[in-house]
Order: C-alpha cells, then sequence, then structure tokens
C-alpha cells in the first residue's frame, strides 16, 4: 500500500510551525509496514486543498490528511474532502452531544461555527477524539482508503494510536513490520564513507542502506522487513559484517545514541575520569559531556578560562606565553599544552583536554578564524597538541572543535 500524508496549514507553509505530525505519521505507518510515498504540505485554501487530494488520488492508495478540523473559517479540510469524495456532510450525533455538554459545563455560548467539528461522512468510521472536540474519519471509497486527523498533535496522537491504527491493521492484514538498524561513525567524512559504500549502497536493495551526515558523524540507517526484529537483524549481518570491513575503525554505536553517550560510556567502562579547559568554545565541551546522564561517573569538570589574565591565574599560563611581543600567544600550540598539562595537575584525571583559538566572526591575535588548537593531556605523558583549521559561523567552529576534541578520544 503506498501512503500519502497531507498536512494542511498555511502556518505550516509560513515556517511558524513545524510539520512535527508528519513525521509522527510516518513513523506510525512505518511500524505497521505501510509505505509511505509523498508527504504533501498545503495552505488553507479551498482551490489547493482539492488539488492535493486530486493528486494524491493519482498516486497513492491510503491518504491522511491533518489539520483543519477546526471551527474557523480557515479551517475547510473536511468541507473540501465531503465534497471530493461526492458525498454529503452530516452531524456524528455523539461528537454533537460530547460537545454541546462541554460548553455547558464552561458555561460558554456554543456558537454555530462549532457544528461542523462534529461533521463526518456517510459510511465512514467517525474516529473519536478523546482530548479535543473535532471527530475524525476514516473511510474507503472507490478503493482508495481516507483518514482525516486534528491538526494539534495532543489530539492526533491519541487518536491515531487509538482509532485509525486499528482500522489499518483491519485494512492490510498482518503486514511484515519495518526494523531499522543504525550504525554510527565519527571522525569520517560523509563523502570519503560515502565513497568506501558506494557500490554496497547502489546493490543492496533490502535491506536498504541510507546514510545521513551530520558535525562530523555519519549515520548509516539499514532498513527491512521481517516477522520480528530478531530476524531482521539477522537479514541484515552479512551486509553489515561488509561495512564494518570497510569502515568498521570509525565505528562508535550500533544504536542510536550520541557520540558523546558512546564517548562517556566507553570511558566509564574503562574506569577514565576527564577533564577539560576551554577558551573559544566557552564550555560548548562542558555541555556537551554533560548532556549525557551519568556523565559524572567520566567528567570531573571544566574551566572556562577566556580571558588571558585567567589562563594565567588560574592554570598558570605564564603571560609571557599568552601576550607581548614575539609571543606565541594565547592561541597556540604552547598555549593548548600548557593548558592541558597545568589543568591536568590541578584535577588529576586520567585525561585533559583544551581548546584555544579563533572563534570568529574576526581575526584574533592576527589569526585567521577558525584556526584551533586541541591540547590532549593523557596522565604519565606529555600533551599532545592538534592544530586544525575549521570552517562555519562562530557557532559552528565551537561546535565542531569541541566535538573535534571529543574524537580524540575515542581513538
Ligand atoms: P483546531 O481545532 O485547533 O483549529 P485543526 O484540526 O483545525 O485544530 P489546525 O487549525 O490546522 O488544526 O492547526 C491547529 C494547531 O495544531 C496549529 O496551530 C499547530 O499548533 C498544530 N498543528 C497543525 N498542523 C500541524 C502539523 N502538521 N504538525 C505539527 N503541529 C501542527
Ligand atoms: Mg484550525
Amino acid at each position: 500500500m503506498k501512503a500519502e500524508i497531507i498536512a494542511v496549514g498555511t502556518e505550516i507553509l509560513l515556517g511558524q510551525i513545524v510539520n512535527t505530525n508528519a513525521q509522527y505519521l510516518s513513523e506510525g505507518l512505518a511500524q505497521l509496514g505501510i509505505d509511505v510515498y509523498f508527504q504533501t504540505v498545503v495552505g488553507d485554501n479551498k482551490q489547493r486543498i482539492y488539488d492535493v487530494l486530486k493528486t494524491a488520488h493519482q498516486r497513492a492508495d491510503l491518504i491522511i490528511c491533518c489539520g483543519g478540523l477546526g471551527p474557523t473559517q480557515d479551517d475547510l479540510t473536511k468541507d473540501i474532502f465531503a465534497d471530493f469524495v461526492g458525498k454529503p456532510m452530516y452531524v456524528h450525533e455523539p461528537s454533537m452531544e460530547k460537545m454541546v455538554q462541554l460548553f455547558q459545563q464552561r458555561g460558554i455560548e456554543m456558537t454555530d461555527n462549532n457544528i461542523k467539528q462534529a461533521h463526518i461522512v456517510p459510511d465512514c468510521e467517525p474516529l473519536k477524539n478523546d482530548t479535543g472536540l473535532a471527530v475524525g474519519l476514516a473511510l474507503t471509497h472507490n478503493q482508495h482508503h481516507y483518514i482525516l486527523l486534528p491538526g494539534p498533535p495532543r489530539e492526533l496522537k491519541p487518536m491515531f494510536e487509538r482509532y485509525a491504527v486499528p482500522w489499518l491493521k483491519s485494512l492490510i492484514g498482518e503486514k511484515l513490520p519495518l526494523y531499522s538498524k543504525y550504525l554510527k561513525f565519527a571522525g569520517i567524512g560523509e563523502s570519503i564513507l560515502e565513497d568506501r559504500l558506494k557500490d554496497l549502497m547502489e546493490q543492496q536493495k533490502d535491506p536498504s542502506i541510507a546514510p545521513y551526515a551530520k558535525e562530523g558523524e555519519v549515520l548509516i540507517r539499514l532498513t527491512t522487513k521481517a516477522e520480528s526484529e530478531q530476524k531482521a537483524y539477522e537479514k541484515m549481518q552479512s551486509v553489515e559484517q561488509e561495512i564494518m570491513n570497510r569502515v568498521g575503525k570509525y565505528l562508535y554505536a550500533s544504536e542510536n545514541i550520541s557520540f558523546e553517550q558512546a564517548l562517556i560510556s566507553k570511558l566509564e567502562s574503562l574506569g577514565l575520569s576527564l577533564s577539560v579547559a576551554e577558551s573559544c568554545t566557552g564550555g560548548k565541551l562542558s555541555e556537551l559531556l554533560t548532556s549525557v546522564p551519568g556523565s559524572s561517573l567520566v567528567y570531573k569538570g571544566g574551566i572556562i578560562c577566556y580571558s588571558n589574565q585567567l589562563k594565567n591565574k588560574v592554570l598558570h599560563v605564564p603571560m609571557e606565553v599568552l601576550e607581548g611581543e614575539g609571543a606565541p600567544g594565547a592561541i597556540s600550540s604552547e598555549s593548548a599544552a600548557l593548558l592541558a598539562e597545568n589543568l591536568n595537575q590541578l584535577t588529576d584525571t586520567d585525561w585533559s583536554i583544551s581548546i584555544t583559538g579563533v572563534a570568529g566572526p574576526t581575526i584574533s591575535e592576527g589569526k585567521p578564524v577558525g584556526l584551533i588548537y586541541i591540547g590532549i593531556k593523557q596522565k604519565g605523558r606529555p600533551a599532545e597538541v592538534k592544530k586544525i583549521q575549521l570552517p562555519g559561523s562562530r557557532e559552528m567552529v565551537q561546535l565542531r572543535s569541541a566535538k573535534y576534541a571529543l574524537y580524540q578520544l575515542w581513538k
């Protein structure tokens, strides 16, 4: 069965709200083994909603509309739908009674425009709205299946789960659900990884292989349909092995967790502790680490030494290194090394990392935006320094350098 999700609402087109309903419904349909072929967004406009229904009718068997079931002028979905399937709207009495009662209880007048929230079409299955007023509906008509749901997620979600899913299950019988497995890589660029797996991705249809890249990390998703998760994983085994043979050394997790989570777990299992000294990242590294619940077992703390005074007073980097005629400067290999060394002395952790550099948007110490030095100190060894040149805005440089520093600990 091919499905199309139509989100109705001008506010989505204006970028005022994010179309989370489409994401939610796509996920739900995938779990039922129903393939979503299209997600459409259309504004609150009669003609365009009608046209979108027509297009969907040509290319999908199941059409789910969300939004526009409310009482106001711009809530058009039901009327247009009734017109589209050529059926008259009529009042669903239980929904109407519920609405009348609710208005009475609240002591407010129920205006006529509310009535349309109780509208349904003949032969449909009304979908109860336990968390709102507008009743939804499911209908099979001329070999097509339709579901209308309200826009607010707090109404749409329970309605979908409680009433639309059982209706869909009765349509499709027991179909094989879709399972995904996530392989997560860090420290390898997306294009390099894709290049190494190119032939596999082209040949491989089931399980399918899809890469997604984000900030120095690449996620590979393997997807297949099977009777159970166990069976799905068995089907994925050989292709997963092949991927591992090619790029396995960059793998940090075989589940959908963040790099920080994986790193904290790894360091924790090795019984290792960590401290950080941050200049240009202003706490970003600490933020990434502490976003992981339970990170206190590994992360002992950090010092944000933004000014040279603090680098000197707290971490004892000599002023002669930090500034003045002929000094290497705060943004230098010397500073990064000293920051990491002295921090390590102070915190007595297994690892200490320092970051100093130019986040931008303007040059500093005559050094270019994006130039970053990362000091990596392992207790008992001299600190090593990595010099990198990162692209991007201030925010991106900060995030990328913090991430880059963490990747150094994975190796
Ligand atoms: P209402 O009775 O609240 O008017 P409705 O069914 O008419 O419900 P809309 O008017 O289209 O729905 O949207 C109401 C609200 O629901 C929006 O302001 C927004 O907060 C949320 N919403 C609508 N569509 C979506 C969507 N696709 N994704 C996420 N939220 C949505
Ligand atoms: Mg509305």
